[in-house]
């Protein structure tokens, strides 16, 4: 799929803006603070009916305005779809072909979206959470099943961490409840880390490539799924469980005295690896980078398994911190193969990397 073009009124610095794209690769070209980071917001917006870098709507507004609009054609397999999505200080309404739709989660979905942005470098650098959120976040787009377990597990997770703390200071003396929510705990948790194994799988599979492709073969990416529960791999659901309800009886003791679940998928990390050693740890700047853009970009092809389209990829500031060589070498990737949008202040490191001519589009105080 890509986007065809885009109207933007009273968006952030862009009072009103009409755009039509190219299906390959857009150049948002421009000095800082001109408003390219804004106007990949604005497509992300449009897709994702949120923007990337915000939870407060009013934001997104342009300073003083009462009303905004995104705007924009999405070409799909089966045919053009408009998009169309009204901001106010009451709320956001979003249209399909011109019919509102009475909730976002049946907008979402019409335009698939990837984006990478500097704040992505978290995703090697960060705590384990934002590797879990990750995880949660991409798969829970693609399975509902997986947001199904995962959701039932974070409530009874909740449930049990409560109980524990009664138990801890004396205030609930029935082990045996204990007992239940651990076993409820232990049948969605089995569930969750099997598909996250899956999907991390998959996802290894794919980055793999592209990291091939940027490094050129000099450097082999690995994952680790540091599962809080060890030596599970092939297990079944139902053995997983088995294993995880015997682990927390041994747990009780110190799980009491902490009144915290010490076992179980919101304790797992990922770990990524390039030549065997710890990104994280030992992972130059660039490194790091090739990394967390790898995993990105293996996204596309997950998506592409799943929906059947490929998403567009927004990208921005990121050939900054890569070689010429790597910043070839990612150009060459994504080349033809999907509507890619990536700013930067600088044509010239670039221009001869691109084997066909970009849309190029300057972009200078919202205008
Ligand atoms: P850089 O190269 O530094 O990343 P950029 O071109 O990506 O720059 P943007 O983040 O797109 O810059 O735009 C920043 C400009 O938009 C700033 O000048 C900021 O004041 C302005 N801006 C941000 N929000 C609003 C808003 N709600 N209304 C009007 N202007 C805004
Ligand atoms: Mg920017």
């Amino acid at each position: 799929m890509y986007l065809k073009n885009i109207d933007l009124r009273h968006f952030r610095n862009y009072e009103k803006l009409t755009l039509a794209f190219s299906p390959r690769i857009n150049v948002l070209l421009g000095r800082n603070a001109q408003g390219k980071t804004n106007l990949l917001e604005a497509i992300y917006f449009l897709a994702m009916t949120k923007s990337h870098r915000t939870s407060n709507d009013h934001e997104l507004l342009q300073f003083k305005a009462h009303h905004g609009q995104v705007k924009g054609e999405v070409q799909r397999e089966q045919g053009p779809v408009k998009l169309q999505l009204d901001l106010s200080a009451q709320g956001k309404k979003a249209l399909i072909n011109h019919i509102e739709q009475a909730r976002l989660s049946q907008y979402v979905g019409q335009m698939n979206v990837i984006l990478f942005a500097p704040e992505d470098l978290d995703l090697v650098k960060g705590a384990p959470s934002v590797r879990r959120r990750f995880i949660d976040m991409e798969f829970g787009q693609i399975d509902p099943q997986y947001l199904y377990a995962l959701t039932k597990y974070h409530a009874v997770l909740k449930q049990r961490n409560q109980y524990l703390k009664l138990l801890a200071h004396k205030e609930a003396h029935d082990r045996l409840y204990l007992d239940v929510l651990s076993e409820q705990l232990a049948e969605w948790g089995s569930q969750v880390i099997v598909m996250r194994q899956r999907f991390i799988t998959e996802l290894e599979h794919y980055a793999q490539v592209v990291h091939e492709q940027i490094s050129q073969h000099n450097e082999k990416l690995t994952f680790d799924y540091k599962c809080s529960v060890k030596d599970f791999s092939d297990m079944s659901v139902t053995e997983l469980k088995e294993k995880m309800v015997a682990e927390y009886h041994d747990l009780q003791t110190n799980e009491l005295k902490r009144g915290v679940t010490l076992l179980g998928p919101h304790r797992d990390d990922l770990r990524f690896l390039v030549n065997g050693q710890s990104v994280h740890t030992y992972g130059s700047q660039g490194q790091q980078r090739t990394t967390a853009l790898a995993v990105k970009l293996a996204e596309i092809d997950v998506m592409k398994d799943q929906t059947g389209e490929y998403p567009l990829l927004l990208l921005d500031d990121v050939l900054s911190e890569l070689d010429g060589q790597r910043q070839t070498h990612l150009l060459k990737a994504i080349q033809d193969r999907v509507q890619t949008f990536l700013t930067t202040p600088d044509m010239s490191s670039i221009a001869k990397k691109l084997i066909k001519q970009p849309r190029v589009l300057r972009i200078e105080d919202g205008q």
